[in-house]
């Protein structure tokens, strides 16, 4: 039999809204009309990925049979000899997912039923509440209450929550300013707020984003213990990953961690001791379906549940594979849901629709998007130097966003 082959990979780019620089791979096959899409979306560093995909990952690729996923994601892998880094991996995971939309279309298969098939109809997805007060944010809450979640992140004023004062020193440079004591006060009343006002029956989710010392880390995952969270995200830092010791030590709140993982030392420990309960890798940013696949597998040996990152700066690509992960895996436990808005089915047909506070697929072959390159076309992608990850302490010294 004559393997079918790629023939050719397109790098889309394209803006469609809030900034948000999406990055789809679209891999084009010897078989007429046959086609698969994958994300590849690092939207901080766009540019990056597309020179990585268009002058090393597609040259390597171009003449492989489509059907060859695992040794195309190991060859690729190594073939730069330094790996592992959030550019890369994510040029990578926009050949790997395009690979197994194909392989599904050769099946005649939804990607789902190649992983092993569903355990669940639907992924329960939650949902991100703000406010700029307690007021709001619980408004906020309870508007998502009744449109059917019952998973909700409840943060105040932003991840930094909300600056109080102004303690900056003269000269202090521009920046996005927060206070991680400020931070702390302002979300642990909005959290006893909103659990006192709501009751127990609905799932609250809180996001530290990496924002306090490693030890009121430890001291918040005590706090809000009494509240029951479904989980708390993102405690620590990457490199401050030895302290969930401490903060498994002193509490009982479920952790999810590691959407700012790349390489799989990073969470094969904190799994193998059972210091987290959830991955929360962002699918594209650690190399793809198949890598996912294999922390999944993984992480059900250890009983740690899956959360797979997903933002809006996930493209719609990037959310149906990670819905296709999760309507297989044992081990899912929620996903994340940005709530696209209603334009983005006409550019990504077949983006997975919310019911309800679940996400359901559709039956379509593949990952069963796809997109609209005229649409994307009419939203190019404008560079900007980022302001929101310029992060500052009260002194005017820099901190992670
Ligand atoms: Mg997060």
């Amino acid at each position: 039999m004559i393997p079918i082959t790629i023939q050719d990979v397109k790098v889309i780019t394209t803006m469609p809204y809030a900034n948000q620089r999406l990055v789809i791979v679209k891999v084009m096959t010897s078989e007429p009309g046959l086609y698969g899409l994958g994300c590849a979306t690092f939207t901080q560093r766009f540019h990056a990925v597309v020179a990585a995909l268009e002058h090393h990952v597609i040259p390597y690729v171009i003449g492989q049979d489509v059907q060859r996923i695992e040794d195309i994601w190991n060859m690729s892998m190594v073939n730069s000899y330094w790996r592992n880094g959030p550019v890369l991996n994510n040029a990578i995971s926009g050949i790997d997912q395009a690979l197994w939309d194909i392989k599904g279309k050769l099946a005649n298969m939804p990607v789902y039923q190649l992983l092993g098939g569903k355990c669940r109809e639907a992924a329960a997805v939650y949902t991100h509440a703000d406010g700029a007060d307690l007021h709001e944010i619980l408004d906020n809450v309870q508007k998502f209450q009744a449109e059917g979640y019952r998973y909700i992140r409840v943060q105040s004023g932003g991840y930094g929550g909300k600056y109080l004062g102004d303690v900056r020193p003269e000269g202090a440079v521009k920046g996005t300013y927060y206070d991680p004591k400020a931070y702390m006060r302002s979300a642990l009343k909005a959290l006893e707020h909103v659990r006192s006002s709501v009751g127990e029956e609905v799932e609250l989710l809180h996001d530290i984003h990496e924002r306090l010392t490693p030890i009121d880390a430890v001291g918040f995952a005590k706090m809000v213990e009494p509240l029951k969270l479904f989980f708390l995200e993102d405690a620590l830092a990457p490199e401050d990953i030895e302290w969930f010791t401490q903060i498994r030590a002193h509490s009982t709140v479920p952790l999810a961690m590691g959407e700012l993982f790349n390489n799989p030392l990073e969470w094969r420990s904190l799994v193998e001791r059972r210091l987290i309960d959830f991955i929360r890798m962002h699918v594209s940013q650690m190399g793809g379906i198949t890598p996912a696949r294999n922390a999944a597998i993984f992480a059900q040996i250890y009983g740690v549940r899956t959360a797979w990152h997903g933002p809006a700066d996930t493209s719609p690509v990037g959310h149906a594979a990670n819905l296709h992960l999760d309507v297989w895996a044992p081990n899912f436990g929620i996903q994340e849901w940005c709530r696209f808005p209603e334009f983005m089915y006409e550019l990504f047909p077949g983006l997975p629709e919310c019911r309800n506070g679940y996400l359901y697929p559709n039956d379509k072959p593949g990952l069963g998007i796809d997109i609209d390159e005229k649409l994307a076309a009419k939203y190019p992608c404008q560079d900007e130097v980022l302001t929101w990850t310029q992060t500052r302490l009260p002194d005017g010294s820099p901190a992670r966003p």
